[in-house]
């Protein structure tokens, strides 16, 4: 990719990208020694981080109130709708009364939840933990560690965390992938995916979900004809909880122009082929043209994990 870099974990950011939160230089003294004067600014960056996190952990206990009735939640939802949704349906709106901007959508999720939400993020890019983190700093990040992701999508992961201000979750399934293999016999992927991403994705993370009152997702409507009316709030009633999705009404360019605008970190393999980047052995490359999300259980019925039905 021109004009990027790759850290050791494989992660793509623009050249010049400053890992965001970052102090400014240490200003210890060096003895003019320019090795040892990166050091120590690495060293003062890297506390700093520290005492932002601890802050923000600290500050979390003291407001944390028990999660509220199904009932409670539900009146916020009317009322982010009445707020943020403009008039007319998605994709056919009222160009005089619009719906909200991711921004807005945030700023009102902040407001109503404080910084106890959760992002889920595939670690296909960081746009929406950057969205999320520029108001909620620290905010939770989940990540479904199935067991089965590319190299590639690790390294992402690793370079968000060390990265931007944001506090990864790992969502960890019941059984381990060689556990799994041993219960329900070797690549259940490959004989019964739905099963399988039951198991590693949609469990653990209804599991997750039930600590929190509202969950950010990435979901865009220009993804597939089943996000086509994606509501930017919602009630999830499989999991009980609110959710909402700021970016619905961007475009996959809108996404990319964000990333480049805002220097966020991208999965190499966007750039490779795979506009749609799930587990290594359900994804594979799209060509030219076709869906995104073509390479996704590619040659089966299967076009949702389950996560977002
Ligand atoms: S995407 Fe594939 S490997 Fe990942 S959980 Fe679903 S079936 Fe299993």
């Amino acid at each position: 990719m021109s004009g990027t870099t790759t850290d050791p974990g494989g992660a793509v950011h623009p050249v010049g990208a400053a890992p965001s939160g970052t102090a400014g230089t240490a200003g210890a003294p060096t003895g003019g020694d320019p090795l040892a004067a990166l050091r120590a600014a690495a060293k003062a960056r890297t506390e700093a981080r520290a005492a932002s996190k601890a802050a923000h952990a600290a500050r979390r206990t003291e407001n944390a109130r028990p999660k509220r009735s199904a009932e409670e939640l539900r009146a916020i939802v009317e009322r982010g709708q009445a707020e943020l949704h403009g008039r007319g349906t998605p994709g056919a709106l009222d160009s005089d009364h619009p719906e909200a901007t991711a921004e807005q959508v945030v700023a009102w999720a902040v407001r109503e939840f404080g910084d106890a939400i959760a992002v889920a993020c595939s670690m296909a890019d960081a746009v929406l933990p950057h969205v999320v983190a520029q108001q909620a700093p620290w905010v939770d990040v989940l990540f479904l560690e199935t067991g089965y992701h590319f190299p590639e999508t690790s390294g992402t992961r690793d370079a968000v965390e060390q990265q931007m201000e944001v506090t990864i979750v790992d969502v960890l399934p019941q059984l381990t992938v060689a556990q799994q293999d041993a219960a329900h016999g070797k690549d259940l992927w490959s004989r019964d995916p739905a099963a399988c991403c039951a198991m590693r994705k949609v469990e653990p993370l209804t599991r997750t979900l039930g600590e929190y009152e509202v969950w950010v997702t990435g979901v865009r409507r220009d993804e597939a004809p089943t996000r086509t009316n994606t509501p930017l709030v919602t009630w999830d009633e499989k999991n009980g909880l609110v959710k909402i999705n700021p970016l619905a009404a961007w475009s996959f360019d809108d996404l990319l122009g964000y990333a480049a605008d805002h220097q966020v970190i991208l999965n190499p393999l966007l750039n490779d082929g795979y506009p749609s980047i799930g587990c290594a052995p359900c994804t594979r490359r799209v060509a030219p043209g076709e869906d995104p999300r073509a390479g996704r259980w590619a040659g089966l019925d299967k076009t949702e994990c389950g996560l977002h039905v």
